[in-house]
């Protein structure tokens, strides 16, 4: 092409491009996920612009601080950070200039009632080691075991997790195909329970496998043994620990946002979606219709249906489901420092089955809890004071029916201070001095999860990933859905899926 040829063409394309409408996304919610999807649209040179019903974002992610101690409001344990981290690649930036983590050598501290316990270095071999020195567990049997939640990851991954499972194009292709052929190997017809039995032959090493059903709030003695993928997640691929906090995922997010465009609406709760004739319009809030191409929801499905789309039927799949476990938590200001305790610890039930029994079906807590401490000031010092700690003490609860938490709460936090007293041989009330508390009414109204679920839906049933709200709606062009309500589920490696998932179907 000589050069007024080219001119003429680079003219042609300039008109072409300044005719072209900028596509624009409104993301409800600033959850991880909607954050996450927010960076992706952006990227994909959409005007995206978050409302957000609270004053500040992260939804579940979030911090606080009480009289000198910071905490991390929610999650405290981190895997998969290369979803966050592609974040940053996305637009070009680099993820260690603004977000770094290390890797756990220790993964969780556990103890057990009749006063055992053991440390899960995240080294497979060294667990293995451990496990055989204190569970009389063969090295053999763990490594067979980590080998087949590795394999089960291969399998679900590419095609369960990172892909739309309401597709027809996902199972049309060389990954699908495989994930298909290989259904009969990911133990569906297997509870977690039981396929842990089947391996181990203490109780003790199988109620630590059992725990990681609780990753995505769900019941081991029901849920399928597809689950025992998970720690293949927390020790083949790792467990981390952000150097600047776990909100730190959210706060780096938001300000990778910014950077780049995005704008983010606080204290604007969406009151509903607009559609018109199978097509979304925009949205209504702060008394203000605000038009959009694309409108992607990433507050939990169920009360999304409720109040903000009463113009369409809710599924039945949502109204059904079955909400994950939720949490009782204690933020504890500790004036002690422990040297036997890591950043996770666990201090287990006796009896499993009846802990889950109790929350699943009874929908309460029972006296005999398993009770997790998490101390971030163990890695970033700064969270607490000189010679303290910051105690986050979680206990899994039922989603909230309306019990009688405050009666609750006062039992459980006295079950709490015994046990704990008694397995650390000091007397844990007096070392309390400052308290807050977060309970599954609290969840529901800081978060707007249904019930106060932590994971959106359990997974107590074999096909719950099918049952899950896909990351669009087939009857209205335009809406689409991400977070851990809907498809592939809650945590936050599923929840950053979940956007990447429904970002890439957005055109
Ligand atoms: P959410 O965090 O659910 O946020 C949704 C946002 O939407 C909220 O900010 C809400 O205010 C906003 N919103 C709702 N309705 C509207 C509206 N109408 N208009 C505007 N905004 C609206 N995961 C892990 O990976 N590791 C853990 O260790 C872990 N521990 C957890 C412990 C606790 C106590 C909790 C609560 C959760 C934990 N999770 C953990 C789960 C994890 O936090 C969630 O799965 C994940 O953060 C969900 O993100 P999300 O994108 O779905 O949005």
């Amino acid at each position: 092409m000589n050069s007024l040829g080219l001119l003429l063409f680079k003219l042609a394309a300039e008109i072409n491009l300044s005719n072209r409408k900028v596509p624009k996304s409104i993301v409800i919610g600033s959850g991880i996920a909607g954050i996450a999807a927010a960076i992706r649209l952006k990227a994909k040179g959409h005007e995206v612009d978050v409302y957000e019903t609270n004053a500040y974002p992260g939804g579940k992610l979030s911090e606080f601080t009480q009289q000198g101690f910071r905490f991390d409001a929610g999650p405290s344990l981190f895997t998969m950070p290369s979803y966050v981290d592609e974040l940053f690649a996305l637009c070009n930036e680099n993820a260690g200039e603004h977000f770094n983590y290390d890797r756990l050598s220790v993964v969780c501290h556990y103890f057990y009632n009749d006063g055992a316990s053991f440390k899960a270095d995240s080294d497979i071999d060294q667990l293995a080691v451990t496990l055989e020195n204190t569970m009389g567990e063969e090295r053999g049997t763990v490594s067979k075991y980590f080998k087949k939640s590795a394999l089960i990851y291969r399998i679900t991954t590419p095609v369960f997790l990172e892909n739309s499972l309401h597709k027809i194009s996902t199972y049309f292709n060389r990954k699908g195909l495989y994930g298909i052929l290989n259904l009969w190997r990911l133990n569906l017809f297997t509870t977690m329970h039981d396929s842990n039995k089947q391996h181990f032959r203490n109780p003790k090493t199988q109620q630590f496998f059992d725990r990681f059903a609780t990753y995505n709030g769900s019941n081991p003695y029901k849920a399928p043994a597809t689950l025992n993928v998970i720690p293949h997640l927390e020790f083949g691929i790792g467990a981390y620990f952000p150097k600047k906090g776990m909100f730190s995922i959210t706060s780096s997010l938001v300000e990778l946002a910014e950077r780049h465009g995005v704008k983010f609406h606080y204290n604007s709760r969406v009151e509903r979606i607009v559609t018109e004739k199978g097509k979304v319009k925009g949205v209504l809030v702060n008394n203000d219709t605000v038009t959009a191409d694309n409108v992607i929801c990433n507050a939990d499905v169920t009360p999304v249906y409720r109040h903000l789309l009463p113009q369409l039927k809710m599924p039945l799949k949502v109204k059904k489901a079955e909400p994950s476990s939720s949490a009782l938590i204690f933020y504890w200001g500790i004036k002690q420092q422990f040297k036997d305790l890591e950043l996770h610890n666990i201090f287990f039930s006796d009896n499993y089955k009846a802990e889950f029994d109790t929350i699943f079906t009874k929908q309460t807590i029972g006296d005999d809890i398993t009770v997790y401490v998490n101390i971030s000031s163990k890695y970033k010092m700064d969270d607490a004071p000189e010679g303290c700690e910051n105690w986050f003490v979680m206990v899994n609860a039922p989603a909230n029916t309306g019990q009688d938490w405050d009666v609750l709460i006062t039992k459980t936090r006295q079950h709490i201070i015994t046990k704990l007293s008694r397995l650390l041989k000091v007397d844990i009330a007096a070392l309390i001095v400052s308290e807050s508390i977060l309970d599954p009414r609290s969840i529901e109204q800081r978060t707007s999860s249904n019930k106060g679920a932590l994971y959106g839906n359990s997974s107590n049933k074999r096909m719950s990933a099918f049952l899950r709200h896909a990351n669009f709606k087939s009857s209205v062009k335009g809406l689409y859905f991400c977070g851990g309500s809907v498809h592939p589920g809650g945590g936050i490696p599923l929840s950053l899926l979940s956007a990447k998932i429904t970002a890439g179907l957005i055109p």
